[in-house]
């Protein structure tokens, strides 16, 4: 689908219930960039010949791969499409890191969360099942690719635009948003989407206070003129000012929400039983469950509106 001059917006499937990332190849003269990969799978491997069919391109025309952040549907098929130019990823410093210990060290950090997730309460059983979900998470991010660090604040020539790579830390470590100032086109990944909420997660080697980070990133993204945004999953977005309030507006309530949750003493597990259907939720989604409270957790913890406390398990209470 054609979504501006020269820019090509790809669906990549998804094996959760996102079902969709949205990927997105950019002409130029001598070439394309493709920003954003998918996850690695074969359906994944099929919606790119399709695509490459459909605009008349191949791998060999790629000159250029450059990721809004290092999350599995976005990475994972960096390393695929890279190999038959042999090109390096570009990506930002942090996100590179991540890679390297999520998607590159796996086993070490699948053990670090999951006794994370244990130490917040959740029960043995659940965090083992979400280790399963994240080796399998792994295993569709390979082959492995060559890294370029693109640092925050570049500019990127592509095609006939000029684009400012932006950080918009919060939905990841320090995603990057691409924004042409000339045309107020954003390539926005996952940091604005419309018919989800940006997931915002607190993990155990990750930002610290995430939330704060990400509200941060959309009072920036305010003062930034956008006619159109590209999304990482869902719908174009035209009306990215009005969308920047409702995100924060829900970010208002769940932090009310989740406060309200804690009261007396509760562990994060707890609370996010009280926030999420946890008992209908896969590991993949519980994943995503315990660590979003975790983040709401943390920035109350932060704006001093409730406490830490170890009893033996990480709790929280009321302040
Ligand atoms: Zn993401």
């Amino acid at each position: 689908m054609q979504v501006a001059a020269d820019i090509f917006q790809i669906q990549l499937p998804l094996p959760f219930p996102l079902k969709i990332v949205n990927c997105y190849a950019l002409r130029e003269d001598n070439g394309w960039t493709i920003i954003d990969t998918g996850i690695h799978y074969p359906p994944g491997e099929a919606a790119w010949q399709a695509a490459f069919t459909a605009l008349e391109f191949t791998p060999a025309d790629i000159q250029r791969i450059i990721l809004t952040h290092a999350h599995p549907d976005h990475f994972g098929m960096a390393g695929w499409l890279a190999q038959t130019n042999r090109l390096s990823v570009l990506l930002a410093p942090e996100e590179e890191r991540f890679a390297q210990q999520v998607w590159y060290h796996g086993p070490d950090n699948e053990d670090v969360s999951t006794e994370f997730f244990r130490l917040h309460g959740m029960p043995a059983d659940l965090a083992e099942a979400l280790r399963v979900s994240m080796v399998e998470n792994r295993s569709m991010t390979t082959p492995w690719p060559a890294t370029t660090i693109l640092q925050p604040g570049s500019m990127l020539t592509i095609g006939r635009r000029t684009f400012q790579a932006i950080a918009t830390p919060g939905h990841s470590v320090q995603h990057l948003a691409f924004y042409c100032a000339d045309e107020q086109l954003m390539l926005c990944g996952d940091t604005v989407l419309t018919k989800i909420t940006p997931n915002v997660s607190r993990w155990p080697d990750g930002l610290r206070n995430p939330l704060a980070d990400f509200l941060t990133t959309l009072d920036m993204l305010g003062t930034l003129e956008v006619k159109l945004a590209l999304p990482g999953h869902g719908p174009l977005i035209s009306n990215f000012a009005q969308r920047l309030g409702e995100l924060r507006q829900h970010h208002v309530e769940r932090l009310a929400a989740i406060e309200a949750a804690v009261g007396e003493g509760a562990s994060a597990f707890e609370v996010c039983t009280v926030i999420f259907p946890t008992s209908t939720l896969s590991p993949h989604q519980l994943r995503f469950a315990i660590a979003e409270t975790l983040a709401h957790l943390e920035y109350l913890a932060e704006a001093g509106r409730i406490e830490r406390f170890e009893q033996p398990k990480l709790m929280y209470r009321s302040q």
